[in-house]
């Protein structure tokens, strides 16, 4: 019988789950036995050896966290002096008899301990101590009572993110079962060969190992697999598009009528840049070839790439076909939807918007023109390929400001059988060293100048107060401004709330000041954006949610404020959203570290205006792991927050970037003989579900 592979395998048929633990861990979007052997722990602790009292007290620098094990000798119950709260003092001679040593336990933990504690048993501690002329002492620690098995001592100890419905050593335990019984079931995928050239560990030894490793080391290896294996089905994805779509010919064929396009281009209120010009080109020659294309389109902050993609949608428009506009957020669609209305008026040329938080009646009527074709231009968020739309005959996807690695792969992945044209637009522009693995498969064009007769934009650090001068003047002039703060965890809103509050109240209680930030609901996102490209606002308070795309020319000047927390190319974004209109702009940052490498990263902020420059400083100084996400933004993505810096891959034998070229390599070796995965079936079935999972793309009929 074939074994049931991981993903298969239900969490609550694991020994001690069941199903209402099951329900617990759902929570944790904990579905499957998979599921749980990639919660990796967010840490590893040393509790290998315990610590005797004799070697404590002859060590110089004792250890942050230590590890003692003993017979409880004496359980003393006593009373503060200053406070009179109750204290509970447990001593314990440790295990090689050398001394003793004591726990403490105030309130609440007193009743727990007393439920456990008794003279003469074994207890095992973890926590840190303090040493005072009357002994050793633990006062904030983990303890267990000692029995056969335990999984929390005497081992490298894995910690994980729990819910207040699971305890950690129960959630330990549960893991410890799951590998017991189901690591045999998880597919090898990656080739034998492949895994002996390269030494890596099996897939299974790997799941056991970073949870349960014997040592660090061996720890670091099975993550080493893992991550190899992440990067290897990207890869696998990227090799597969780069193998068979581009093979097949695209069951429609485009000619130039012009009978759009040239009255569009004399309707425009400038002329093309060179750039576009060229760009447009390119972009026409892939339309017109019988390949699909897929190309990605680079180009900094306001070097006109709307228009450009435009130009492509016409294009199809002209021979009767429709267009999917792809933006990042619901915010820039609506922006996109305006724009756009505006640049094609008095063209015969339908545009729609399909969103979310729509009126469901509106939504119905848009889905119905879809199908029917009376759209020939569909802005939206992905969410377009969510819903059950219909296209009627959709031959071109245009992806702006494409951020999240694998959304491009999913379009791609799930339309196979149509060959659309695919247009990939990012202001971020993707460092050499990244762009060839991570859109291998595309062919890339570049704009590099910006529109004439824009001014750069100049940037300069100064005192918050000296900033919040330079913004009254700018205001006092008609101009507006924005001040972005960072994001700091899940602190965001709670800063810039009260970042808010102060400008509004103290600082600038003058002016009509505006707040925008990730935690509002579409609908007061849209009136605050509304309210600030109508001149309604003055001030927008902001945090990155601005980043990218907005589009208001009176706004003049920006203050960044704790600009050492923002990567480089997120700087550029933020500042991209000033200089767009004739008047001189300027982007003002406040530095609040001292710390080195930030101070280094904003001194090349300042000084350096290319986006394609700052991509490569970024990730020479940064590294990649922004380009990736992290962890939190969902496993469809990506499971791993990544170390991709250059600096590493001199450095260390097994850093990421190098990994990523490895994976790379090895898929396109693999897909290179055998292009459909024929052979493969459960890599291609592990590229499909990571891709195209709940992602239902419009059938073209
Ligand atoms: P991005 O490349 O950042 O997406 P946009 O397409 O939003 O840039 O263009 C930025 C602004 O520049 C828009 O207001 C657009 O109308 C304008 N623009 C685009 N092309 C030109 C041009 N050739 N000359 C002057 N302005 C232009
Ligand atoms: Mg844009």
């Amino acid at each position: 019988m074939k074994k049931r592979d991981i993903s298969e395998i239900s969490v609550q048929f694991v020994k001690g789950i069941g199903p209402k633990n099951s329900q617990y861990l759902e929570k944790l979007n904990v579905f499957t036995v998979e599921d749980l052997f990639y919660r990796f722990p967010f840490r590893s602790e040393d509790r290998k050896t315990p610590l005797s009292v004799k070697k404590i007290l002859s060590m110089a620098l004792i250890p942050e966290l230590c590890f003692m094990t003993g017979t409880i000798q004496k359980i003393i119950s006593s009373k503060s002096p200053r406070r009179r709260a109750q204290i509970l003092t447990v001593v314990v001679e440790d295990h090689e008899k050398s001394g003793q040593f004591n726990l403490l336990f105030f309130k609440q933990r007193i009743k727990y301990a007393l439920k456990f504690l008794e003279v003469g048993k074994k207890i095992a501690v973890w926590g840190n101590i303090n040493l005072t002329p009357s002994g050793i002492f633990f006062s904030n620690f983990d303890f267990e009572i000692l029995k056969n098995g335990t999984l929390s001592f005497f081992r490298i100890v894995p910690v994980y993110k729990t819910s207040k419905n699971i305890n950690l050593s129960i959630y330990r335990r549960w893991i410890f079962n799951a590998l017991e019984s189901y690591s045999r079931n998880a597919v090898e995928f990656i080739p034998n060969s492949v895994l002996r050239e390269f030494a890596f560990m099996r897939r299974d030894e790997a799941f056991k190992k970073v949870h349960f490793p014997e040592t660090f080391e061996e720890q670091a290896k099975a993550y080493k697999r893992l991550k190899f294996e992440d990067f290897f089905i990207y890869e696998c994805a990227v090799a597969y598009n780069h193998f068979s779509f581009k093979k097949t010919k695209k069951p429609r064929k485009y000619t130039l009528k012009k009978n759009i396009l040239t009255p569009w281009r004399k309707n425009l209120p400038f002329e093309f840049t060179e750039g576009q010009k060229k760009a447009i080109l390119e972009i026409f020659n892939d339309l017109l070839s019988p390949y699909p294309m897929h190309r990605l389109l680079q180009g900094d902050v306001g070097s006109g790439k709307t228009v450009v993609a435009l130009s492509a949608a016409l294009l199809i428009k002209e021979n009767g076909f429709q267009t999917a506009f792809l933006a990042p957020t619901l915010n820039l669609a609506w922006q996109h939807y305006e724009t756009m209305k505006k640049l094609l008026k008095g063209l015969p040329v339908n545009i729609g918007i399909l969103v979310g938080g729509m009126k469901a009646k509106e939504k119905k009527e848009m889905i119905k023109k879809i199908k029917e074709g009376q759209v020939d231009i569909v802005i939206g968020t992905h969410a377009i390929f969510e819903e059950s739309v219909k296209f009627k005959n959709l031959a071109l996807i245009i992806i702006d400001e494409q951020q999240r690695f694998g959304l491009y792969q999913k379009a791609i992945l799930t339309q196979k059988a149509i060959s659309p044209d695919i247009l990939v637009m990012t202001a971020t522009p993707i460092p050499r060293a990244l762009a060839m693995t991570l859109f291998g498969d595309l062919e890339k064009t570049e704009i590099r100048e910006l529109p004439s007769g824009r001014k750069p934009v100049e940037t300069i650090q100064l005192s918050s107060d000296e900033a919040y001068e330079r913004v009254r003047k700018e205001i006092e002039k008609g101009h507006q401004a924005y001040i972005v703060y960072p994001v700091i965890e899940n602190e965001d809103e709670k800063n810039v709330t009260t970042a808010y509050k102060l400008f509004s109240q103290e600082i600038f209680p003058d002016f009509r000041i505006g707040l925008l930030h990730g935690k509002l609901s579409p609908a007061e996102k849209k009136k605050v954006l509304d309210d600030f490209s109508k001149r309604r606002i003055q001030i927008l308070v902001s945090t990155t949610v601005v980043e990218v795309g907005i589009d208001v020319p009176n706004a003049t000047i920006m203050i960044i404020e704790g600009a050492e927390n923002f990567g480089l190319s997120t700087l550029h974004q933020l500042r991209g959203r000033i200089g767009r209109g004739s008047a001189k702009s300027t982007c003002i940052v406040t530095v609040e570290t001292a710390d080195a490498r930030a101070l280094k990263r904003i001194s090349y902020f300042l000084k350096c205006n290319d986006g394609f420059e700052l991509a490569e400083k970024d990730l020479i100084l940064r590294g990649a792991g922004q380009y990736f996400g992290t962890e939190q933004h969902g496993r469809m993505d990506v499971k791993f927050s990544y170390n991709l810096t250059l600096e590493a891959m001199f450095q260390d034998e097994i850093s990421d970037l190098k990994l990523l070229r490895l994976a790379r390599n090895v898929a396109f070796k693999i897909l290179k003989n055998d292009p459909s995965l024929k052979f493969a079936p459960e890599i291609k079935k592990r590229i499909f579900k990571r891709f195209a999972s709940g992602f239902h793309l419009a059938k073209i009929s």
